[in-house]
């Protein structure tokens, strides 16, 4: 399709997982935008095949969860087997949360994701432009003017331009953002395929040894094995089958077929983050602002959140310019300790199961058969680990639009979900603008913005929101809090309130 120069809000470059759910949420909220990606169809392989609780709360503000969760495998279990010898079962993505709809994280194709999100979009009334790459962009004093190429060369005007363009990310090397790390010394392979065994498919398995790791993730239909293959060779042969069968004896202590693979391949892994997440009219989100190691099923799920952190806050930046600086300065304040964070566990959990050191070779043969079983069983690691995991732990205590309050949840902190009148809290939040939860007996609040009122909160409500008597909750679209309090004068005082676009 020709596409004519045009102006718009925002540019989004990648219609990855990020991407979409950027433009999703921009729809939501009624913004203009122009969302384009480079291929013309979609890879039918998957990379991601994890999507955890948080981002399952965030489909469900988008209203595609429950559609995708019969589309997927929901294994709630984690089964880490030393030597042969299984040392660790922990149901660590089975987690049944206080204040969280839903209870395993999900085993699905990447690729259902992003239909279930090229849907959701369509139903907002908008589509990515597939074929359209960008080619150079310019900033300017009040906004970006960029060069794309879809059929024709066109020329886009946008307020501001969000990279969502993956690793290799041509909007960071446009405006010119180092992107610090270091690649790993390890090679990969891995193989999506059918397990014929006696195995329950309800586990995401580990098996490690001395000499290396295999891990396995039960989708719906068929089984991914990823597994570690010695220092990266430039020159290294496409793995095969027969590859998978030799490590496979190696580590599994049961008897398997492994048959038709659809999908084999090998990759090389690297840990890197932007300096910089936003730096003037240009945001980096996903893979663009970090990329880590697969393990603990991470880096796609942090590109949804970072989409849903910043797709609210540009909403509110385009409507109330004055704003833009501190809402747009609390993306990369919010999101960037999250990435740091994120590389720093990634990188310790996979120089464990995968590093060729001596240490990491100790630490796998001597340290984990005691000390993992031991870890699992203490209720505050175990919690801790499954915080990290699912991502219902991430906050943004200390940020800028943090308003007061202690307690928990506090400032910050994601909000629990409960159901008000059969319908899920985090679903009733204004896409756009704060919303204000009036728990007990309290005068009804008195701005415009959206208002719940839970009149009679039950001991599980009191439970959830840390409150013995009645308190105000304002809640960001992105289901985060913002402030709570006893009182109006609380939720007025709150960095947020005068920051929000009337
Ligand atoms: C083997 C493997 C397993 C993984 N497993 C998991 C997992 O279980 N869970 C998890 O959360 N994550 C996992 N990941 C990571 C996950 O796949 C990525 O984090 C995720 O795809 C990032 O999404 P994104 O939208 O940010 O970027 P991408 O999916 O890379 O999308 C970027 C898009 O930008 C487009 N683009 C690039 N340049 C341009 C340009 N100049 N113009 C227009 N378009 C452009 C590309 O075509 C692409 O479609 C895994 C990764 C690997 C390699």
């Amino acid at each position: 399709m020709l596409v004519e120069n045009t102006r718009t809000d925002v540019l989004i470059v990648g219609a990855g997982p990020t991407g979409l759910t950027l433009a999703c949420s921009l729809a939501r909220a009624g913004v203009g935008f122009h969302l384009i990606d480079k291929i013309t169809e979609r890879s039918p392989y998957s990379r991601a095949l994890v999507v955890q609780l948080r981002s399952l709360e965030i489909f469900n503000q988008l209203g595609i969860a429950d559609g995708l969760l019969p589309q997927g495998n929901q294994a709630g279990n984690a089964k880490l087997f030393v030597k042969r010898k299984l040392k660790v079962e922990l149901p660590i993505f089975d987690v049944a949360y206080k204040g969280c709809r839903f209870d395993k994280a999900l085993f699905i194709e990447q690729g259902r994701t992003e239909h279930a999100l090229d849907e959701c979009l369509a139903a907002l009334g908008s589509k990515a432009h597939f074929g359209h790459e960008l080619l150079s962009f310019e900033e300017t004093a009040d906004g970006v003017t960029a060069r794309c190429r879809g059929e024709n060369e066109y020329s886009v005007e946008a307020t501001y331009i969000v990279g969502c363009d993956g690793a290799h990310s041509a909007v960071r090397h446009g405006k010119g953002i180092a992107f610090e790390g270091a690649a790993y010394a390890q090679d990969f392979m891995l193989v999506d395929l059918d397990i014929e065994w006696d195995q329950p498919r309800d586990a995401f398995m580990a098996f490690q040894d001395r000499d290396g790791f295999m891990a396995l993730f039960p989708m719906k239909d068929r089984s991914r094995l990823i597994a570690a293959r010695g220092r990266y060779r430039e020159d290294a042969p496409e793995p095969t089958l027969d590859d998978f069968r030799e490590v496979f004896q190696r580590l599994v202590p049961y008897e398997a077929e492994l048959s038709n693979p659809v999908w084999l391949a090998r990759f090389h892994l690297h840990h890197r983050i932007a300096e910089r997440f936003r730096s003037g009219r240009v945001m980096l989100a996903g893979d663009a602002a970090h990329i880590h190691s697969p393990v603990g099923g991470q880096g796609m799920n942090t590109g949804i959140q970072d989409a849903w952190n910043l797709g609210w806050k540009l909403a509110w930046a385009l409507k109330s310019p004055a704003t833009a600086e501190t809402l747009l300065e609390s993306y990369h304040e919010e999101r960037h300790p999250v990435g740091e964070s994120l590389l720093r566990t990634t990188d310790a959990a996979f120089n464990f199961v995968a590093g060729q050191g001596w240490f990491a070779k100790t630490a796998r043969s001597w340290f984990a058969p005691w000390a993992l079983p031991l870890g699992a069983s203490l209720p505050p690691i175990r919690n801790r680990a499954r915080y990290l995991v699912t991502e219902l732990g991430i906050s943004y205590h200390g940020s800028s639009l943090c308003g007061p309050g202690g307690g928990h949840p506090r400032p910050g902190d994601r909000m629990p979900d409960f159901e008000i009148d059969g319908e899920s809290l985090h679903a009733m939040l204004d896409p756009v603008r704060p919303t204000v939860l009036c728990v007990g007996d309290l005068p009804a609040e008195s701005s415009d913005w959206k208002s719940i009122h839970l009149a009679e909160p039950t001991a599980h409500h009191r439970d959830l929101l840390g409150i013995k008597d009645g308190c105000y909750f304002l809640i960001r679209p992105d289901a985060h809090l913002a402030a709570r309090g006893g009182g109006n004068p609380e939720i007025e005082a709150a960095p947020l309130t005068k920051l929000a676009p009337t």
